[in-house]
């Protein structure tokens, strides 16, 4: 739980870290997908719940492989885990192996042209390169198709200068298990495998690592599950929230039957309302999409545990909701806090009423929020 009485008498919303929860999750995955190992996908300031604090405390409990989708990323990630094995997911941009050297990245390459690229730099430096390898099976997003595949394995020299650590591939419908996708990437995946060097594999995101064992190749690499995130709608992964996001109530009134509410008035009032002004609108994180003109269902909140849904429009700085129908109406007054993620709405709550996913809200969240971490001494091995 949050605890209120520590955060500063100015702060607008706390967004609150379990690191514990982040360690314990990365662990339960793990043991979920055994003798695979895990991975921790840390792109995005990991996931938005800051990768100078979630880096240290997944080393911490054991995890020693990262990926980030950026070479910054990567300078960043190098600088908290020096031992680690780092993935830039990116690949190589033209010109960018002096920077992947210089931290001993692992560019993730998902093409010929980059591949020869990367192997002429190590012939220019006489050195071995490390690399991974990314192989499409029908994203059609990144990584090699068949044809570059073949060509690479006929090549006979793009791979002598080249220390191949992984080949991986990455699913199109994974968060459906029925999916008749899911199985044909995997049988183009097999397929390809032969003509590639004999290393560690990797298929599955969060959602994939719950298809089962033969998604799991040696190395599984979960993002949204390890912060909290329940990437597959039929299948809960064995994880815990991580992330609790709190605004205040800046002011409540009572609105008058006739009545509008925010910007265009897109709401108005049947009968007479009470609605909070929350300290919360489209630049903290809360989708501008989560407004609910009258007659509509958009975000919520909620007090106590119980929800109160916003009404009109969501602002930059600001959301209304209404509080009317709350069983302790009178105990939300200003200075009070609106749960907008936590034990009531989830990430996935908060992203549907939005019309976007869960992984777009943890993105976003707020940099005017005020942040605690908690967690970190309950860390084990
Ligand atoms: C972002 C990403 C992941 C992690 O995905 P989650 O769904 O967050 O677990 C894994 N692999 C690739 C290639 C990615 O881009």
């Amino acid at each position: 739980m949050t605890n209120f009485d520590s955060i500063p008498a100015t702060a607008r919303g706390v967004i609150h870290i379990d690191l514990g929860k982040l360690a314990s999750n990365w662990q339960s995955l793990g043991r979920a997908v055994l003798p695979a190992r895990c991975a921790a996908v840390v792109k995005a300031n990991a996931y938005g719940t800051g990768v100078n604090r979630a880096i240290p405390a997944l080393l911490k409990t054991g995890c020693q492989s990262f990926f980030v989708a950026t070479i910054d990323e990567a300078k960043t990630a190098r600088a908290l885990a020096p031992e680690s094995a780092i993935f830039v997911l990116d690949g190589l941009l033209p010109g960018s192996e002096t920077a992947l050297t210089d931290i001993n990245a692992v560019p993730v390459l998902s093409s010929l042209a980059e591949i020869e690229d990367w192997s002429a730099y190590a012939r220019k430096i006489g050195a071995h390169l490390p690399a991974a390898f990314h192989v499409d099976t029908g994203l059609n997003r990144l990584g090699m198709p068949a044809e570059d595949v073949r060509a690479l394995a006929g090549s006979g020299t793009l791979l002598e200068k080249l220390n191949v650590y992984l080949v991986m591939s990455h699913l199109a419908s994974a968060d459906d298990s029925e999916d008749a996708k899911n199985a044909s990437q995997l049988a183009v995946f097999d397929g390809l495998l032969p003509l590639l060097p004999t290393v560690a594999t990797s298929i599955a995101a969060s959602d994939g690592l719950m298809l089962g064992k033969s998604y799991h190749g040696q190395l599984v690499r979960p993002g949204y599950a390890l912060y909290g995130g329940q990437a597959s709608p039929a299948h809960a992964a064995p994880v815990e929230p991580v992330v609790t996001v709190h605004a205040r109530v800046l002011q409540v009134r009572d609105v008058a039957t006739g009545q509008t509410v925010g910007y265009s008035a897109t709401y108005q009032a049947n009968e007479p309302r009470r609605i909070a002004t929350v300290a919360a609108g489209y630049a903290d994180g809360v989708p501008r999409s989560a407004s609910a003109a009258s007659g509509e269902t958009g975000g919520m909140v909620a007090f106590d545990g119980q929800r109160a849904p916003i009404v009109g429009r969501v602002s930059m700085d600001l959301i209304t909701v209404d509080i009317t129908d709350l069983a302790n109406a009178d105990a939300v007054t200003r200075g009070s806090w609106a749960e907008l993620i936590g034990p009531t709405i989830t990430l996935e709550d908060a992203g549907a009423a939005a019309g976007t996913i869960g992984y777009e809200i943890l993105t976003s969240l707020s940099p005017r929020f005020h942040r605690i971490y908690s967690g970190e001494d309950t860390i084990r091995q």
